[in-house]
């Protein structure tokens, strides 16, 4: 197994890890100042100018759609070679939006250019490319238990050139930004059919009539403003049958291809998170001193300091297994390993920021560190994607399969 970093890597990651310094937190505050307090009226949020500029000049430098391995849309980079740069980039909050590297623009990006017709990739997908439009994903629904994602209710009916969507979604992801022009509807066409062939993927225009942003959902308490989580309700609404992707029937088939990327690029980000947690946590703990000694070298605290750093690498070599097997044997032989890391990656990044958070006292929970926002990003990530439980049933699953009799 290789997966050291090649020439090309390294060149990225130093771009990458420059722009950040020179150009991204720097200009974090500004975008904090614009975002503003938290407010639950959506209709109101608007796109940070100071996000806009960062992106404009991100692409000029060329560090663009580094996520995307086809050349003629993206970087054209392996998982491999992309894994570090989402590292970097998840040691700030703002980063991957920069780069054009942001659930869930990323999975949409890559189910319309795997699966989308021309067509599709002309309206859609270019703009999202380009940065001047953003994207939501709609799956989970509030009335039934999503973690089993054959659960849905929500439908898309064939009928004659048109497909009808009716059902209720919620935890839509980026749906409040103001720049949000479609997302991608995933419902029930045939319920005859086999279990895995009932559903299709609907391309949906966010001005269609019938489809209302019933709200915003917080995520302890805050409202991840701007581009929010939200609860959608689609009544009859009308599309030409053009909008369903690769065609009826195909929507699990295309879920299984859009997560994988997708996983390891939240699992680095949450290793990124993890070490930018360990940093803050060894530079407070050196410099604070009580009872006579430096924080760090009181009761057990080395210890959680090299624990932290034993199961980052862990982690990291763990997510870069997942990486190369991706690229070598595809996501089906990664499966184990893909869910492996999406139980292992946010569990460790949790247990470190929340570490980081006590040995900084009551400023770990302060805005005044940016551990407390981390922790609650880090915490959602344990349910969204799908929860650990479902992901430890699946690593089950492929385990026990060497061993039970059909
Ligand atoms: C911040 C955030 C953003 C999200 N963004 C999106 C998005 O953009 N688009 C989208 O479609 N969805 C999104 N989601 C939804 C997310 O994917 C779901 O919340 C998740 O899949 C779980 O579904 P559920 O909430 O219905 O939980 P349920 O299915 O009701 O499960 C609840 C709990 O039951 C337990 N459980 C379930 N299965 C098992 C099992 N096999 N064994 C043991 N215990 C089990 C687990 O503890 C689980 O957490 C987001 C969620 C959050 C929190």
């Amino acid at each position: 197994m290789n997966f050291s970093h090649s020439a090309k890597t390294q060149g990225l990651m130093k771009q990458v890890r420059d722009f950040l310094e020179n150009e991204i937190l720097p200009a974090e505050p500004a975008w904090l100042e614009e975002v503003g307090n938290d407010d639950p009226n959506w209709q109101e949020w608007k796109a940070p100018a100071t996000m806009e500029a960062l992106k404009a000049k991100a692409r000029s430098a060329g560090l663009w759609n580094l996520f995307l391995p086809e050349s003629d849309f993206g970087a054209g980079l392996s998982n491999v070679e992309y894994a570090p740069l989402a590292e970097i980039m998840g040691t700030t909050l703002i980063a991957s939006e920069v780069f054009n590297c942001s659930a869930p623009d990323t999975g949409n990006m890559e189910v319309l250019v795997k699966y989308g017709n021309q067509a599709q990739q002309d309206r859609w997908l270019m703009p999202l490319l380009d940065g001047r439009t953003r994207s939501v994903f709609f799956m989970t629904e509030p009335g039934v238990a999503s973690s089993d994602a054959t659960n849905m209710e929500a439908t898309a009916t064939l009928k004659g050139d048109e497909i009808i969507l009716n059902g209720r979604k919620w935890w839509s992801t980026g749906v409040g930004h103001p720049n949000c022009e479609f997302g991608i509807f995933m419902g029930v066409t045939d319920p005859n059919a086999p279990r895995h062939a009932q559903h299709s993927m609907v391309i949906v225009p966010m001005n269609t009539p019938g489809v209302t942003i019933k709200r915003m959902l917080p995520v302890f308490n805050l409202y991840d403003k701007p581009s929010g989580h939200g609860e959608v309700w689609f009544e009859n609404v009308v599309l030409p049958r053009e909008n369903i992707i690769a065609g009826p029937g195909r929507g699990f088939e295309i879920a299984q291809g859009r997560l994988g990327p997708g996983r390891i690029h939240h699992c680095m980000r949450c290793i990124g998170a993890a070490e930018l947690a360990l940093r803050l946590m060894c530079e407070r703990s050196t410099q604070r001193v009580a009872f006579g000694k430096p924080l760090a070298l009181l009761g057990g605290n080395g210890d959680i300091i090299a624990n932290a750093r034993i199961n980052i690498d862990m982690a990291r070599l763990l997510t870069m297994k997942a990486a190369y097997l991706m690229d070598t044997v595809g996501v089906k032989g990664a499966m184990s390993e893909i869910s492996q890391i999406k139980v292992v990656a946010p569990q460790l990044s949790l247990d470190i920021i929340d570490q980081a958070i006590q040995m900084h006292g009551g400023a770990g929970v302060s805005n005044d560190f940016p551990l407390a926002s981390m922790y609650a990003q880090q915490r959602t990530l344990r349910l969204a994607d799908g929860p650990d439980e479902v992901h430890r049933r699946q690593i089950a699953k492929i385990e026990l399969k060497k061993y039970l009799k059909k």
